[in-house]
């Protein structure tokens, strides 16, 4: 199965499509929804899951900045 990252908090989002078969993504959490519907997108989503699937540390690393980032921005917002 397909995933990708969630941007805003870095979950495994699974790949769904809609009836016409393009792909996007829900993270229920945080309430968004991406949704792919160029070629141009769908041919880069589809190399970039290539990607992720080849190299499993971007989940860890992407969540390692989010934290990072969320470190330094919480303090200054509460
Ligand atoms: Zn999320």
């Amino acid at each position: 199965m397909a995933k990708m990252p969630c941007f805003l908090c870095s979950k495994e989002l699974e790949l769904r499509r809609d009836k016409h078969k393009k792909p996007y993504f829900v993270c229920d959490s945080c309430g968004v929804q991406i949704f792919v519907r160029g070629r141009q997108g769908i041919e880069n989503l589809e190399e970039l899951i290539k990607t992720l699937r080849e190299r499993d540390f971007p989940f860890r690393e992407h969540a390692r900045v989010l934290h990072e980032i969320q470190a330094c921005v919480w303090p200054i917002a509460f």
